[in-house]
C-alpha cells in the first residue's frame, strides 16, 4: 500500500505498511481500485452529459465512492467490495447512456482507454491484484513526482467535496452543475499526459466546485433545520441515559432526536456535531441536552468514559476499543469491520444499547460555551464590525480554524488562540475549535471575543463574511485586517484550502505540517503566488501579522 492522503501519514512522507488511522492493506487497495473504477464512470458520464444525458444514480454514486475513500470513514474490506460491485453496475450503466445518447444525436463514440474498461475481478484476491496495478506509486512512476502529486492535490480534493456534496444530497439538494464537474474532473485525471499549468489550473477548478458545494451544502442545512443563532451549550454531564452522536450529519442526528424523543434518553453531540445546537430545529429538541468530550482523535480516551450508546455518522472512527465496541454504532458510509452498521430509518438498536448501559449517575457541574455564529448571524454583524474597524476599536480579526489531529504540535493553535490581543476578534470552524472553544476569551465592546462560525463546510459562511465585510469597508479580502490560520488533517480541508487559494485569498499559514504530497516545487508555487506560509511559532507568527 502506499497512500499519503492526511496530515498523520507515516514519517511525513506515506503509509507503506499499515495505516496511521488503522487502515489496513487490503482496504487501501480496494479504495485505490474504487477511486479507478469511479473515474472509469466518470469518462462515460462526462461524455453522455456533453450529450444531454444524465442519470442521478450514477451522480449520487459517485460522491458515495470519493467520500469512502477519505481518511477515517471506510474500513471494511467487505463494504468496499460491495462499492466496488456497485461501481462496476453504475458504469455498465454509463457506458450504455452515453452509447444510447451517440445513437440518438448520430455521433461516433469514442473509443475509451484505462478505468472506462476495467471490469471487477470475481473474487478478492483478484480485486487486490487490480487494485495493485493502479494507485499513488503507479502515478509517480507514470507521470514524475510533481506532476502526480499534483494529480493527487486535484483528487483528495475532489473526495473533500464529494462528503460535502454527499451531505447535501442527503437533504434533498443536488445541482447537476456540480456533478458535471466531478465528472469532468475525475474524466481530467483518466489522460495520459499532463500539463503543469494545467494541472494547477484544474486544482484551483476543485476549489470553484468545492464553493459552489459548501453553498448548496449551507442551503441544505439552513432550510432543513434553520439559520444558526448563538446558543449556549452545556458541556458537562446531565443525570440520565445517554445517546453520543458524532460526525457531521444532521440528518441522523434529527432523526434521533426524533426516536428518541419519549425514551427519557438525553443526547449528546460530539466532535463536528457541536454546531448543532444552533440549528433552532434541531436545538428544539430539549433533550439534546450538551455536547461531550472533544474532537475526533481523542475518542479512545473520551468513549470508554460515556455511560451510554455512540453513534458515528460519518468520519473519524478510530479503531473502537474493546470497552465500547459493543455500544457504538456507524451510519452513512462509516464503516469498521464487526461494528454495527445502522440506518437512520431505525436507530432502535442505539437506543437499546443506551437504556442498557447506566447513563450519567450524576449531574456535572454547569458549564457552557456558545456557538452557532452561521451565516445570517456574521452577516447580521458586518455593519457592527465595521464600525469598530473603522473607529479602530477592532484592531484585527483572527481566523483560527480547521481540522483537529494526533499528532503533536498542534497546541499552537491553543497558544495562538490564548496570545490574540484583547482587541481582535477570533473566528473558528470545524474540529480544530477545540484546541480553545472551552477557554475564555471575553468580549470586545458588546460582542464575545470568540465566535463559533461551524462545522468545516460552514467555511462557506466564514467566506461571504469575508466578502462582505470587504465590500462594507471598501478593500479587497486581502486588505482586511483579518489573517487565516489554518490546521488541516484530511481531504475536507484540502478542499476548503483549494476554495480559499480559488478566490484568490492570500497570507494563508497552514499547520502543523504541510502535506506530503505538496513538492518543495508546488510549495513554492503556493508561497510566489499566495504568499501561503507554514506556521512556525504562536508568537513569531503573531508579531508577523500584527507588525
Ligand atoms: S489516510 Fe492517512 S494515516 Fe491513513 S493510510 Fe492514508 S496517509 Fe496513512
Ligand atoms: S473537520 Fe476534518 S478532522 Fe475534524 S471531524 Fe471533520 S472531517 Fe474529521
Amino acid at each position: 500500500m502506499f497512500c499519503y492522503q492526511c496530515e498523520q501519514t507515516k514519517g511525513g512522507t506515506g503509509c507503506t505498511t499499515q495505516g496511521v488511522c488503522g487502515k489496513d492493506p487490503t482496504t487501501a487497495t480496494l479504495q485505490d481500485l474504487l477511486i479507478y473504477a469511479t473515474e472509469g464512470i466518470a469518462q462515460y458520464a462526462h461524455r453522455a452529459r456533453k450529450l444531454g444525458a444524465t442519470d442521478r444514480d450514477v451522480n449520487l454514486f459517485t460522491v458515495e465512492a470519493l467520500f469512502s475513500t477519505i481518511t477515517n470513514v471506510n474500513f471494511d474490506p467487505e463494504r468496499l467490495q460491495g462499492l466496488l460491485c456497485r461501481a462496476a453496475d453504475l458504469k455498465a450503466r454509463a457506458q450504455k447512456i452515453y452509447l444510447d445518447a451517440c445513437r440518438k444525436q448520430g455521433v461516433q463514440p469514442e473509443t475509451l482507454s484505462g478505468p472506462a474498461n476495467w471490469t471487477p475481478a470475481p473474487d478478492i484476491d483478484g480485486l487486490l491484484a487490480q487494485g495493485k496495478k493502479i494507485g499513488i506509486i503507479h502515478r509517480h512512476e507514470q507521470f514524475g513526482d510533481e506532476k502526480a502529486d499534483l494529480m493527487d492535490l486535484i483528487l483528495f480534493g475532489l473526495k473533500g467535496a464529494a462528503a460535502y456534496a454527499d451531505h447535501a444530497a442527503i437533504l434533498g439538494k443536488e445541482d447537476d452543475r456540480l456533478y458535471a464537474r466531478f465528472h469532468e474532473l475525475l474524466d481530467y485525471l483518466t489522460r495520459d499526459r499532463f500539463d503543469t499549468q494545467e494541472l494547477l489550473n484544474n486544482a484551483l477548478a476543485v476549489g470553484e466546485l468545492n464553493l459552489g458545494v459548501t453553498e448548496l451544502l449551507d442551503r441544505a442545512n439552513t432550510s432543513a433545520y434553520g439559520d444558526p443563532v448563538p446558543t449556549r451549550v452545556r458541556v458537562t454531564p446531565v443525570r440520565g441515559k445517554a445517546i453520543c452522536v458524532s460526525g457531521h450529519d444532521l440528518r441522523d442526528l434529527a432523526a434521533l432526536l426524533e426516536q428518541t424523543k419519549d425514551k427519557n434518553i438525553n443526547i449528546y453531540t460530539h466532535g463536528e456535531m457541536l454546531p448543532a445546537h444552533g440549528y433552532p430545529k434541531l436545538k428544539a429538541y430539549k433533550h439534546l441536552v450538551g455536547n461531550y468530550g472533544s474532537a475526533w482523535q481523542n475518542q479512545q480516551k473520551e468513549f470508554p468514559l460515556f455511560p451510554g450508546a455512540i453513534l458515528m455518522t460519518t468520519n473519524c472512527i478510530q479503531r473502537p476499543q474493546e470497552s465500547y465496541k459493543d455500544r457504538i454504532f456507524t451510519s452513512g458510509l462509516v464503516a469498521w469491520p464487526g461494528v454495527r452498521h445502522v440506518t437512520r430509518d431505525d436507530f432502535s438498536p442505539v437506543i437499546e444499547a443506551a437504556l442498557a448501559q447506566p447513563g450519567f449517575v450524576t449531574e456535572g457541574v454547569e458549564h457552557y460555551i456558545t456557538v452557532g455564529f452561521g451565516r445570517n448571524t456574521l452577516l447580521s454583524k458586518v455593519d457592527e464590525i465595521t464600525e469598530l474597524i473603522q473607529s479602530q476599536r477592532l484592531r484585527h480579526i483572527f481566523l483560527i480554524g480547521g481540522c483537529d489531529g494526533a499528532k503533536p504540535g498542534r497546541n499552537y493553535y491553543t497558544q495562538f488562540a490564548q496570545l490574540v490581543p484583547d482587541d481582535c476578534l477570533i473566528l473558528t470552524l470545524a474540529c480544530g475549535k477545540y484546541r480553545f472553544n472551552k477557554l475564555e476569551f471575553g468580549t470586545i465592546e458588546n460582542l464575545p471575543r470568540l465566535w463559533d462560525v461551524g462545522q468545516c463546510n460552514d467555511s462557506y459562511s466564514a467566506i461571504q463574511f469575508i466578502v462582505a465585510l470587504s465590500k462594507a469597508l471598501g478593500v479587497n479580502p486581502n486588505e482586511l485586517p483579518l489573517s487565516l490560520i489554518l490546521s488541516w488533517y484530511e481531504q475536507k480541508a484540502v478542499a476548503v484550502l483549494l476554495t480559499l487559494l480559488y478566490l484568490g485569498i492570500k497570507n494563508i499559514r497552514l499547520g502543523p505540517s504541510l502535506p506530503a504530497f505538496l513538492t518543495p516545487g508546488i510549495v513554492q508555487i503556493l508561497v510566489d503566488k499566495f504568499n501561503f506560509t507554514p506556521i512556525s511559532t504562536p508568537a513569531e507568527d503573531l508579531k508577523a501579522i500584527l507588525d
